[in-house]
C-alpha cells in the first residue's frame, strides 16, 4: 500500500461529498482509553487486494471506526490476505503467530481475503486466537460480523462465494492522492490449472457501466486524475445493464470524463484481448500506452497443461495487434517457471518468446502448488533448485531486455505524473504513461500531483532518470 501518501476519504453516495484529509493534519489515532472502536488493516498481495482494503476501510470508517497505524493502537486487527503462492500464505500465518498465547490483549483478530476463503474455518483451529474469518464476497457483512463479536460471540465467519453481487461501498478510504482504483469485474471464470483465484474469489461478476462511470465522475470531481480499472480478467468485462457496453467502449467512456488524464487497466487475459482495445488506445491519448498481458509460458505443451486457452502463436497474434498500433504501447507480462512437466526445451521456448516480444517488464514466479487446483496432483514436479535456476536465468534475460528498452528512451521526452519529492534537493519521481518509474531533477516547486514533461537522460534496468523540461 502506498502508505506514504495522505489517505483520502471518498464518499460515493449521490448527496454527499468527498472529505479529503487535509495534508498537514496529523494522523487520526485514538488517545489511550478512547472508547471509539479502531482498526488496523494490513494488506498482502495484488492491487485487487489493495483496493478491497480501501473499501473495507471505507465500510468500517462509515460505521464509526477509526483507522490506526499499528496493531497495538487498535481494538480490531485485520489482515487482508493473499494465497496465490505458498509463501504469501505462510507470511500471513507468521503474522498471526505474533498474537499467540493471548498476546492480543483481548483484541478482535480477523483474517480477510483469499487465504480466509481458501482455508475457511480451518484458520480457527490453526490459530485459535483468530475470531473472524471473512472472504471477499462477504465484506459487505463485515460491520454485522464485528457487531456479533462485540456482543460476545466467540467466532464468526463470512465465507459466501456464490454471491451475484459485486462489492460496492458507499465510502471508500483511498490511499493514493491522484490514482484511484475502480473495480469493474470481480471473480474469474477461467480455469488455469495452477490458480486458486476462481476458488477464492468466486464466479465472474461485472459491474454495470452506469455504476462505474458514476464512480469515475465522483473521482474526477474529487481531483483524482488517474484511474486504474481493475479485474482479474479486466477485459472479460460484460456490461450487465441494457447499455451493454463492451470493454473497449467502457474504456472510451471513462477516458472522456472531464478531469481524467490517464486511464489504465489490469489484468488482461490474452483470449479476450481484441483489436478494438488497441484501436481505443490508439485513438485516445488518455488511455495509457501500456498493456499488461500475462503469457505464463512460451511453450504450447505447457500452455495446454496450464489450461490457458491459447497457443503461443495465438498469443503472438495479440502482440502483433498491439505492435501495429500507431502509438508505441509498452507490453508487460507474468511468467511462471517450473510448472509440472516443464522441460528444458519448454523453458527455452519461454526465453525465446521473451526475446521476440521484448517485454518492458515482467513479473516472474516459481510455480507454487496450491490447494483445490487441478495442477496440484500433476505428474513430474520440477525440483525447487531447478525452478530457482530457471527463474534466475529468466530474470537475467528480462533485465537485459529492460536495460536495452530503457536505454533506447534516452533523448526522448515523456510526460510524468509527479508522485514524490525526494529528500535530496530538486529530486522528484513519478510514473510515465507507460508506467515506467522515472526520477528527475527540477528546480520548480510544488510539483507533486502535476503532469510534467521530462527529458530522459539515463535508462537503467528498472527505471529512468531525467530532467524536467521547463
Ligand atoms: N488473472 C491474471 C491472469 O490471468 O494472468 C493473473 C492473476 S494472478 C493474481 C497473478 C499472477 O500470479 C499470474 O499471472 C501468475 O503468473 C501468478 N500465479 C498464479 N498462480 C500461481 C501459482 N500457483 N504459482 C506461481 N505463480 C502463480
Ligand atoms: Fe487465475 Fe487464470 Fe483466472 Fe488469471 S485467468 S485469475 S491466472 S484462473
Amino acid at each position: 500500500m502506498a502508505d506514504s501518501f495522505d489517505v483520502r476519504l471518498e464518499v460515493l453516495t449521490a448527496d454527499t461529498q468527498l472529505v479529503p484529509r487535509a495534508k498537514e493534519e496529523p494522523p487520526e489515532f485514538p488517545s489511550a482509553g478512547s472508547s471509539q472502536p479502531s482498526f488496523f488493516l494490513e494488506t498482502f498481495g495484488c492491487q485487487m487486494n489493495d483496493h478491497d482494503s480501501e473499501k473495507v476501510a471505507g465500510v468500517l470508517v462509515g460505521r464509526g471506526y477509526r483507522q490506526v497505524d499499528s496493531p497495538a493502537a487498535a481494538s480490531v486487527i485485520l489482515y487482508n490476505t493473499c494465497s496465490i503462492r505458498e509463501k504469501a500464505a505462510q507470511k500471513v500465518f507468521s503474522r498471526l503467530g505474533e498474537f499467540k498465547d493471548g498476546q492480543d490483549g483481548g483484541k478482535i483478530i480477523g483474517v480477510l481475503g483469499c487465504l480466509a476463503q481458501q482455508e475457511g474455518q480451518r484458520i480457527f483451529s490453526r490459530a485459535p486466537w483468530v475470531s473472524l474469518v471473512c472472504g471477499s464476497a462477504s465484506y459487505r457483512n463485515l460491520p454485522e460480523l464485528l457487531a456479533e463479536l462485540e456482543a460476545g460471540k466467540r467466532r464468526v465467519s463470512g465465507l459466501d462465494k456464490d454471491t451475484e453481487e459485486t462489492f460496492e461501498t458507499e465510502v471508500t478510504r483511498r490511499d493514493h492522492p491522484f490514482r484511484a482504483y475502480v473495480t469493474i469485474i470481480e471473480g474469474c471464470d477461467k480455469t488455469c490449472a495452477y490458480c486458486v483465484v476462481p476458488y477464492t474469489r468466486g464466479r465472474e461478476r461485472s459491474r454495470t457501466s452506469d455504476s462505474i462511470l458514476r464512480e469515475v465522475h465522483k473521482l474526477a470531481d474529487a481531483d483524482y486524475t488517474e484511474i486504474q480499472l481493475l479485474g482479474q480478467t479486466v477485459n472479460s468485462y460484460r456490461d450487465p445493464s441494457d447499455r451493454k457496453l463492451s470493454f473497449s467502449e467502457l474504456l472510451l467512456r471513462v477516458a472522456e470524463i472531464r478531469g481524467i488524464r490517464r486511464v489504465r487497466f489490469t489484468t488482461s487475459h490474452p483470449r479476450d484481448f481484441g483489436a478494438d482495445i488497441v484501436q481505443a488506445i490508439d485513438s485516445t491519448p488518455v488511455l495509457c500506452d501500456h498493456v499488461h498481458l500475462p503469457v505464463q509460458s512460451g511453450s504450447d505443451r505447457v500452455l495446454r497443461a496450464m489450461q490457458r486457452t491459447y497457443t503461443r502463436e495465438e498469443y503472438l497474434d495479440k502482440i502483433a495487434l498491439i505492435r501495429a498500433a500507431q502509438r508505441h504501447i509498452d507490453i508487460t507480462t507474468d511468467i511462471i517457471v517450473g510448472f509440472p512437466g516443464e522441460t528444458d526445451a519448454d523453458f527455452e521456448g519461454t526465453l525465446s518468446l521473451m526475446e521476440q516480444v521484448q517485454y518492458a517488464g515482467a513479473f516472474s514466479f516459481k510455480y507454487s502448488p496450491r490447494p483445490n487446483t487441478p495442477a496440484l496432483h500433476m505428474a513430474d514436479p520440477i525440483p525447487e533448485d531447478e525452478k530457482g535456476r530457471r527463474l534466475a536465468a529468466l530474470q537475467e534475460k528480462q533485465r537485459q531486455i529492460q536495460s536495452r528498452c530503457n536505454e533506447s528512451l534516452v533523448g526522448t521526452t515523456v510526460e510524468v505524473l509527479v508522485e514524490r519529492q525526494s529528500r535530496q534537493e530538486n529530486q522528484w519521481s513519478g510514473h510515465s504513461t507507460s508506467n515506467r518509474v522515472i526520477s528527475f531533477t527540477s528546480s520548480a516547486e510544488a510539483l507533486v500531483g502535476k503532469y510534467v514533461p521530462v527529458s530522459v537522460t539515463h535508462g537503467g534496468p528498472n527505471s529512468l532518470t531525467g530532467e524536467h523540461v521547463i
